[in-house]
């Protein structure tokens, strides 16, 4: 089914980057902006499942989807039909001036399936940034409250609101101010050893912020990531997500999970925080919604989306191509490979549990389904990044391509449809990574 199924791979015949692909560094350093995060030269011409080809011909194991995209796989067949149909019957109209039927039917289809009982709305974005800026306006819309809370460590994207939001890194913030006021940051629940009930989650908040720096009555939202993404693949423990949710209750604010990451089937369900068993208020969502197409939703309880005509729009915000894309995905998703992200990242992290217990320079194996991770550290158990940097640029070398995540984190994201067998050849050439011991020690000197 897929376009490289009869080829082996990784197969690395030109050490990137090749020739061609030496050309397109060249005129990208000249023209592209200097803010971009690039960590190695992969220029990429085709993708297909979790296959990546570039410009050079050379054949690489896609373990980063794009960062967390292409749920579905690269290109999957289903979803380019999709996309194709829909480009020859209606490209845009404006979902915010027009009806058409993919936005309605995704609108349905999402607000149908997303956790809890309530009724649920849907309003279309482009991308993750802007679905935390809807959830944002919505908060303060619907409570008529300014402050909101947020947690260290979160990533929710680069817009202003957004990235007021976040207190992940410094360089996301530096020299952007003045920011979005009265936002408050927090412990991440992780961060409070012990607490598996939330308890002294709920103490913190109760008599801490709320006594000191923000009166409940003016807190418009919680906003959290049920597993914390850009800063290591954190999941919150097990109470947590509950307390907040009991929390936001009594003080009547809406509680906003950040799932643009972790949704839509990365963890084995449609939403990670279904984990955890909450109903949240309001879901952000984007990345794997429409498999690579460009899309974001926030599903919010209607109860809570109240927002009148002309409050809040997009012009492009649920494009026809992206809804239909979508659909398809949800539709995959579904069919099995919902499943399959939960039995291939238990295979993953059982590989990667082994490697560690023979590796020191590995720790902390964690994670739900697909979206798994594991620190570099040194040989006294510190956190490593310069190997962790050197662990991701060898891995490219031969043919894996991985993210980092967090201080030193590895990030493990491939596609849903990732095959018992990529997975048992990632683990295999990361072993070949760390049995080469002077990639560590040249990376530490
Ligand atoms: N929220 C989370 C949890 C993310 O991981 C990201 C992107 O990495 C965003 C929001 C921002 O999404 P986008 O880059 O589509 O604006």
């Amino acid at each position: 089914m897929w376009l490289f199924d009869d080829r082996t791979v990784p197969e690395v015949r030109i050490p990137p980057p090749g020739p061609l692909a030496q050309d397109f560094l060249r005129r990208d350093a000249r023209f592209a902006s200097p803010s971009y995060t690039r960590i190695y030269p992969l220029v990429v011409a085709r993708g297909s499942g979790c296959v990546i080809e570039d410009v050079d011909g050379n054949l690489f194991l896609d373990f980063t989807a794009g960062i967390a995209v292409t749920a579905t796989g690269h290109c999957h067949p289903e979803v380019v039909a999709a996309i194709r149909d829909q480009a020859g019957k209606l490209l845009h109209m404006s979902g915010t001036d027009f009806y058409y039927e993919p936005q309605i039917a995704l609108a349905q289809r999402l607000a149908e399936m997303s956790p809890g009982p309530s009724p649920k709305r849907v309003f279309f974005t482009n991308s993750g940034a802007e679905a935390l800026e809807a959830a944002l306006k919505l908060s303060r819309w619907h409570t008529q409250r300014s402050r909101v809370v947020a947690f260290f460590g979160a990533f929710h994207g680069r817009t202003y609101g957004a990235m007021s939001l976040s207190g992940s890194k410094i360089v996301h913030r530096r020299g952007f101010s003045p920011l979005v006021p009265d936002i408050h940051h927090v412990a991440y629940p992780r961060e409070i050893a012990g607490d598996e009930s939330g308890r002294e989650l709920v103490r913190m908040f109760e008599e801490t912020l709320f006594k000191r720096t923000a009166p409940p009555e003016e807190v418009a939202a919680i906003f959290i990531e049920p597993i914390q993404g850009e800063s290591g693949y954190r999941v919150a423990p097990p109470g947590s997500l509950q307390a907040l949710r009991r929390l936001c209750d009594k003080h009547g604010m809406p509680l906003v999970v950040d799932e643009v990451q972790s949704g839509m089937g990365r963890t084995g369900k449609l939403f990670a925080v279904e984990h955890w068993g909450v109903e949240p208020d309001i879901i952000c969502s984007a990345k794997g919604i429409a498999s690579g197409m460009p899309l974001g939703a926030i599903i919010a309880r209607d109860t809570v989306m109240d927002w009148p005509p002309g409050s809040h729009a997009s012009t492009y915000g649920g494009n026809p191509v992206s809804c239909r894309a979508s659909l398809a995905t949800l539709e995959l998703l579904e069919k099995g490979y919902m499943q399959n992200a939960t039995e291939r990242g238990e295979q993953l992290r059982a590989g990667l549990r082994d490697l560690a217990s023979r590796h020191e320079a590995l720790a902390e194996v964690r994670g739900l389904g697909l979206m798994t991770a594991v620190d570099v550290v040194s040989e006294d158990g510190q956190p490593d990044p310069a190997s962790r940097d050197a662990v991701v640029q060898d891995a490219f070398k031969r043919g894996l391509l991985l993210l980092g995540c967090g201080e030193c984190g590895l990030r493990f994201c491939p596609p849903l449809c990732v095959k018992a067998s990529e997975i048992e050849t990632a683990l295999r050439l990361l072993e070949a990574v760390f049995a080469d011991r002077r990639l560590v020690a040249s990376a530490k000197a």
